[in-house]
Formats: C-alpha cells, structure tokens, sequence
C-alpha cells in the first residue's frame, strides 16, 4: 500500500510565542498610501492561526497609524519517496 497524508481544513492555533515565517508582507499606509513593509522573518507573529483570518498588524510612524492585513495561512503536506 502507498502511504498518504490527508489534510483537513480545520483551524488552529499555532502555539508559538514568537513566530518568524519566510514571509513578507508589503501594503500602503490607508492614510497617506506611503508603502510599508513587515518582513515576518526578523518581526515575528505571536500565535498565528491557519485556515481562517489572520491578521498582521502593520504601522506607519509618519502617521502614527496602524491596521491589519488579513491574511489566511494554508497547510500542506505530502508523502516524500
Ligand atoms: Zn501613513
């Protein structure tokens, strides 16, 4: 029999404090539209959740205003040879 993985879409919590994720994230300031970067790999994510939203909060000094990104993480795995 081949061995298989199945993924369910389910929601959880990653318990991790401090997450650093190969990702990042750009998207321009809602007041003053200057582009702004979060680069999750040095600013991490405090216990992120897959398959549903995830917000990333980001921050513009100039104005001192912050917002989210939604962002949805997925999870995948698969049989390696
Ligand atoms: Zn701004």
């Amino acid at each position: 029999m081949t061995a298989t993985v199945e993924v369910h879409d389910d929601p959880f919590s990653l318990d991790i404090k401090r997450c650093y994720l190969p990702m990042v994230v750009h998207d321009n300031c809602p007041q003053c539209g200057a582009p702004h970067t979060r680069d999750i790999r040095e600013d991490y994510l405090s216990y992120p959740s897959t398959n549903k939203c995830c917000p990333i909060g980001m921050y513009c000094e100039a104005c001192d205003r912050s917002w989210a990104v939604n962002i949805k993480f997925g999870f995948t795995a698969q049989v390696l040879p």
